[in-house]
């Protein structure tokens, strides 16, 4: 065998050969918007804080105050002394925003999706995941031990031909998607969802990451169509850190006593919780803020002819890793820093740019962007 170092720079050197080694840089938030990276300041689209919340007055005053009051973490997981009170209150502001019994915050969103799935199905089940899934959601279908098999992006006639081959062999069903797809940024098709869902007995979760506070008000992508489970993170347009998890309250009780990843995790810091609480707060004092962010997003894929904008999340499909980094290269050169995103984060040839707009991006900037992307990087 060779040696583990051996290993790892052989590894490496295969990942670097076709362009996949990744790497991290220090990249230095000055507000909502502005980031300095290599010593440059640049404008980004490429964070995820859609409402510009991160930096908010209000949000930061109240995570400083519960540090200040609560200390600088919880101490230990939910079940033994981490169960501070702000995380009741976090979970009662989150299931009245999703219309729901009950909520349950976890670590991270990762953390949620890897802990719930094999709470509700196990080796005699099923699990149907959307190709385009996050890779947390597919951690946790693995987890579970279920029998699992993908349909074809937003495709319900695939995923209705494997719940008519598949659905009897098995006890339960779960069915698992994204409500706004994290590097496309189109929607999941939620009525069909529910009916087939509904038709075939099967349960249904969606994953709300990258709609809570921009869609509907703030409400999310299952404002309307209401999955058995609504999930999500408190990192995007919130602007803290976090995960939950939005159910009735028989299923949250069942997720607060069997989930691995609540029970053997310690609990959020206050800080976190805190940031959240008063980022809904924000959100829910003013009501033109939430739809800011799309309607950035589709100023710009007005301006560069692309389909409009379902999200704040605009990707540019470039194919080849190669090309996707040049083009990102290019655009910070002009001051924009615009992240390429690569395979294995999505699939083989799909290499693209990922824009996200938020409500805090300029006008101006999003001409200039748009007529940069048009002139420099479209095909
Ligand atoms: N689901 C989706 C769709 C996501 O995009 C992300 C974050 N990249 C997560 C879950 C994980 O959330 P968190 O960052 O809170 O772990």
């Amino acid at each position: 065998m060779s040696s583990l170092d051996d290993f790892a720079k052989t590894k490496l050197a295969g990942l670097e050969a076709r362009h996949l080694r990744r790497e991290l840089s220090v990249t230095q938030r000055e507000d909502g918007l502005w980031v300095t990276r290599g010593g440059k300041l640049l404008l980004s689209f490429s964070c995820n804080d859609y409402l510009g919340l991160t930096h908010h007055p209000k949000v930061k005053a109240a995570a400083i105050a519960a540090v200040t009051r609560h200390g600088a973490g919880a101490g230990a997981s939910r079940l033994v002394t981490g169960n501070h009170p702000l995380h009741g209150e976090l979970e009662t502001r989150l299931a009245r925003l999703k219309g729901t019994e009950a909520a349950c915050i976890f670590g991270s969103g990762y953390l949620a999706n890897a802990g719930i799935v094999p709470v509700l199905v196990g080796k005699d089940d099923l699990v149907l995941v959307d190709v385009l899934s996050h890779a947390c959601i597919w951690a946790g279908a693995q987890l579970s031990h279920a029998r699992v098999e993908m349909f074809r992006h937003n495709d319900m006639a695939h995923l209705g031909e494997l719940l008519e081959t598949h659905r009897a062999e098995h006890a339960r069903t779960l069915i698992v998607t994204e409500g706004v797809f994290s590097m496309d940024g189109d929607l999941a098709p939620l009525e069909e969802l529910r009916l087939l869902a509904d038709r075939h007995d099967a349960w249904l979760i969606t994953d709300d990451a990258h709609g809570l506070g921009v869609l509907n008000e703030g409400r999310g992508s299952g404002a309307k169509v209401k999955a058995d489970i609504q999930m999500g993170t408190l990192s995007k347009a919130l602007g803290s850190y976090g995960g939950y998890v939005c159910a009735s309250q028989a299923v949250i009780d069942l997720i607060k006593t069997r989930a691995r990843t609540l029970i053997y995790s310690t609990a959020l810091p206050p800080a976190s919780i805190a940031a959240a609480i008063a980022a809904l707060d924000v959100i829910e004092a003013d009501p033109a803020l939430a739809a800011r962010a799309v309607l950035k997003a589709q100023a710009f894929t007005r301006a560069v002819n692309l389909p409009l904008a379902q999200s704040p999340i605009v990707p540019i499909h470039l194919g080849d890793p190669v090309t996707a980094l040049d083009a990102s290269h290019r655009l910070e050169d002009e001051g924009f820093l615009v992240i390429a995103i690569r395979p294995p984060t999505v699939p083989d040839g799909t290499a693209r740019l990922r824009l996200a707009f938020t409500a805090a991006h300029a006008d101006a900037d999003i001409v200039r962007l748009a007529k940069i992307i048009r002139e420099k990087i479209l095909p």
